[in-house]
């Protein structure tokens, strides 16, 4: 049985964590953070998973693994003991009347780049029947009726029992200052302290940047951070059933509405790594925005204002980099929780390979279901 270390656990981290013990390895978990998670790109998120409503603004392999992660969200939840709040009712794409080009280049992109998916284009009386309360403002909208959202902090808390549960040693509150990676095994330190494991996933989203981390930690020097920003609104007199999605020429504005009458109004996307609370600007823009939507939002209540970095390459592709017995696993960028399921598998079969007396090497490649969505590059 393989000694496997997972640094950071956050989203991928608890998921890959959960997977590897559920496939036999021996796994011990290091985070700098709290088990809570509330410094993570993961908590800080909005859990949209709404692949064609992204599809304006990300690449087609992106769109894909989105809606095969869809189908795959379902077992993962299956499996655990603690319920966390899935949902699948479709999403809302709306425009105000001043924005109508934005309405007509999303519905001409579904149409030509994704007409195999289902979308509904609807007047005034059927989007009453699918959100009442935005009918008196809009006219018209796009349903996507595959899309969902999941409730991340829900999820994370339920990862966390479930790792408990299997009694995986979990070092939290412990900043890792070294990776150093050999042939047949790879060693970490931790608060002052030399582990030594068969294999090691690098899971550290934005603390693997060169500015967070020491040369001695392996650090991913194309890796930048993005900042994001959103609301929790305490909204009682807005009553929304899923994710509506605001097209406007400057702004991507969505409202996700949680239990407990939250709306989750988001997101800015920033090129900074500022991590300091959200500004006067972003702000001005979101709740305008939010209330240009839905008047009801003028009464809510600020339950909390978030501002976090997204972990990003150049690109905006995530990546899996294989090299000995160090796999690094980084970029999510937004679609950390949209694409995390295919993710997760094309980390199991790197760690089954990494592990191989003879395995793959620099060019090399490995072909798995997933293998043409998001390739495993061993260096
Ligand atoms: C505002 C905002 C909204 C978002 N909304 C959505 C959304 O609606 N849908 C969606 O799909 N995605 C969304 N995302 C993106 C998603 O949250 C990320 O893509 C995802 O969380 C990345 O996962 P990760 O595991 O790589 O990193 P993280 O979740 O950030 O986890 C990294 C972990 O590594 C730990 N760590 C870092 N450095 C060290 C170290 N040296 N030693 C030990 N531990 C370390 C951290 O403490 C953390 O726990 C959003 C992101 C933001 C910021």
């Amino acid at each position: 049985m393989a000694n496997v270390a997972v640094v950071g656990a956050g989203l991928i981290g608890r998921l890959t964590a959960l997977s590897l013990v559920r496939n036999g390895y021996r796994v011990t978990i290091f985070d700098k953070d709290n088990k809570q998670a509330t410094q993570s790109a993961a908590y800080a998120a909005a859990g949209l998973l709404t692949p064609l409503g992204e599809s304006l603004h990300c690449t087609p392999n992106i769109v894909e693994m989105g809606i095969v992660s869809l189908n795959l969200w379902p077992q993962i939840l299956a499996q655990l003991q603690h319920q966390v709040d899935f949902q699948q009712l479709g999403a809302l794409m709306i425009s105000h009347q001043q924005d109508f080009g934005e309405y007509q280049r999303l519905t001409r992109h579904l149409t030509r780049h994704y007409p195999q998916h289902d979308m509904h284009k609807l007047n005034q009386s059927q989007l009453f029947q699918l959100e009442p309360q935005l009918s008196q403002q809009f006219t018209q909208g796009v349903y996507l009726p595959l899309e969902g959202q999941i409730d991340n902090r829900m999820l994370l808390t339920a990862l966390k029992r479930e790792l408990e549960c299997k009694l995986i040693n979990w070092h939290s509150e412990s900043i890792v200052t070294g990776l150093t990676n050999a042939l047949d095994h790879c060693a970490l330190s931790a608060n002052g302290q030399l582990h030594k494991f068969d294999l090691v996933v690098d899971a550290r989203g934005t603390g693997a940047r060169t500015q967070e981390s020491s040369q001695k930690a392996a650090p991913l020097t194309d890796l930048r951070g993005v900042r994001g920003e959103l609301f929790h609104l305490l909204a009682p007199e807005v009553e929304l059933t899923r994710p509506v999605r605001l097209m406007h020429p400057r702004y991507q504005l969505y409202i996700a509405p949680k239990a407990n009458n939250i709306f989750v109004v988001g997101a800015t996307e920033l090129e900074s790594d500022c991590r300091k609370p959200i500004t006067v600007r972003s702000s001005l823009e979101l709740l305008s925005a939010a209330y240009s939507v839905h008047s009801g939002f003028a009464e809510a209540h600020i339950q909390q204002h978030i501002s976090q970095l997204r972990p990003a390459f150049n690109d905006n592709q995530p990546q899996i980099r294989c090299k000995n017995r160090l796999i690094q696993v980084n970029g999510l960028y937004r679609h950390g929780y949209l694409i995390a399921p295919v993710v997760v598998k094309q980390l199991e079969t790197t760690v089954e390979h990494a592990l191989k007396s003879r395995a793959p090497t620099s060019g090399e490649s490995v072909s798995s279901n997933y293998s043409s969505l998001l390739p495993i590059r061993f260096c």
